[in-house]
């Protein structure tokens, strides 16, 4: 294969094509072959190199692919490196490669996929994919799916939906329920929505972590006193902080016999309902009318993978489409493809499904669901091996694959065991504030984290805790 320097056109010559893919396969080849051994704090920041990348302009002319791959691998050798195995902080994302194959098949062929009528086998395989999600979740035979670009997207697009059902034209009465441990993005969501902000109820807990739906009960039967109108309900099915799951039953039956909206947001727990242990704990969210899904974190996609699940396909058509595309698409036939830009905010958009689509087909729904028992295993094995140290106190076993912790001592304590913890360079954990203390957090989400690394996570936690404790 001859290296071309530089393109001719914009559909370069066969042979410049196949060099250039190539070169930039090399380069994806390096990535993921290298990911499982790169410390995920291994890099210098790379601040040095952002005035220069600020200042740069693209050259009149083309510039030669070597010059530009070898920039790309300069900023890549920077910053916090994601798809390593030892990141263990926030919610991680770890990224397919089969996806992103998907994208790039999916932006080379440019299928318009807007409306369902251009490319009815395009749109028909995204729509397959999404009908396995809906099923996954137990959802009903009108249910529709959607991939959006992430849970915030995903959460706007359920509130948005719920508004129009319960408060048309009349958003400066609605009101929103939610925990003390939702996610920023629902507020954030109610707030574009119109809810105006004293509206959404921060509704109280029995346990400290999970939404209690006495609570929002009591909350919801004295603001319609109050003529207001209720909205939605937001459950949690896995809390951003420590991956406590709201009691989704209760819930639903509250949302059913006060009928408001039941939105569950499952951006991070809820591909788990893959595994036995994960379906029996988010029982109750077949029973929801959205669904919040992050296939860019419980399902390793790459970054930009939302999806949201709504039970009913004909809400969504009421809340996004205009009117004379909803009377065309008002049909009940089951089999007619709706069209993508009468139930989401886009008109023109990306052919998400195939970056969904590829990795089930080529991996298989038994290898997601084997790697996320996995994470859960490996997430009970780090809570006994950090509960069972006399110098940490955990915040009880995880529901899910998040564990929390303390080390005994005060909140500066905690900010320095994750620095010492971090000095490794290997693992990076994350901390929160819970009941106004500082707690610290693992979270197992990555596909490429094993025992080993679980195992160094915890000797070094176990280690840094008895030199902080055992003081200077
Ligand atoms: C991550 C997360 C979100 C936001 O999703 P993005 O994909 O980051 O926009 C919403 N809710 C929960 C519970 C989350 O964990």
């Amino acid at each position: 294969m001859t290296n071309v320097s530089t393109l001719s056109g914009f559909d370069p010559p066969q042979e410049q094509t196949a060099a250039l893919l190539a070169q930039v396969g090399e380069l994806v080849e390096e990535l993921v072959t290298t990911a499982a051994s790169r410390p995920v704090l291994g890099n210098p920041s790379g601040n040095d190199l952002v005035p220069g990348l600020l200042d740069q302009r693209p050259g009149d002319q083309p510039a030669e692919i070597e010059t530009i791959l070898q920039q790309l691998r300069e900023v890549l050798a920077t910053g916090v490196d994601n798809a390593a195995s030892g990141e263990l902080a926030y919610i991680p994302g770890s990224g397919l490669l089969t996806a992103a194959l998907g994208d790039l098949i999916a932006s080379t062929a440019n299928r318009y996929t807007g409306l369902a009528g251009f490319s009815p086998a395009a749109v028909a395989l995204e729509l397959g994919v999404l009908r396995w999600l809906t099923e996954l979740f137990g959802l009903p035979e009108r249910a529709q799916g959607l991939l959006l670009s992430g849970g915030s997207a995903a959460n706007l697009t359920a509130i948005v939906t719920a508004r129009e059902m319960h408060a048309p034209d009349q958003v400066q009465r609605a009101t929103v329920y939610t925990g003390a441990h939702a996610h920023a993005s629902v507020r954030k969501a109610a707030r574009i929505a119109g809810v105006p902000n004293g509206q959404v109820r921060v509704c109280g807990s029995s346990d400290g972590w999970r939404l209690d739906p006495r609570a929002v009960e009591v909350r919801i039967k004295q603001d319609l006193e109050d003529g207001l109108l209720p909205i939605a309900i937001v459950g949690a099915a896995g809390t951003t902080n420590t991956g406590a799951i709201d009691p989704l039953p209760a819930l639903a039956d509250l949302a059913r016999d006060l009928g408001v909206w039941f939105h569950v947001d499952a951006a991070y727990g809820g591909f788990f309902v893959l595994t036995d242990r994960g379906r029996a704990r988010l029982r109750g969210i077949e029973r929801a009318d959205s669904i919040t899904l992050d296939p860019h974190k419980s399902l390793f996609l790459p970054f930009g993978t939302g999806a949201l699940l709504v039970a009913e396909r004909n809400h969504l058509a009421l809340a996004f489409a205009e009117e004379s595309d909803y009377l065309r698409d008002h049909s009940q036939d089951l089999d007619a493809l709706p069209d993508f830009s009468s139930i989401t905010t886009e008109l023109t958009r990306e052919w998400r499904g195939l970056r969904l689509w590829l990795p089930l087909q080529l991996h298989g729904e038994a290898a997601f669901r084997d790697a996320l028992d996995d994470k859960l295993d490996l997430a009970e094995h780090a809570w006994r091996e950090l509960e069972a140290d006399p110098n940490l106190e955990t915040l009880g076993p995880p529901d899910l694959s998040a564990v929390t912790f303390r080390v005994c001592g005060d909140d500066d304590l905690q900010d320095a065991l994750l620095a010492r913890v971090h000095e490794d360079e290997r693992v990076r954990l994350s901390t929160t504030v819970i009941d106004g203390h500082v707690v610290l957090r693992l979270v197992v989400l990555s596909h490429r984290t094993t025992r080993d690394i679980i195992d160094l996570a915890v000797r070094l936690i176990r280690d840094a805790a008895q030199e902080l404790v055992a003081g200077p």
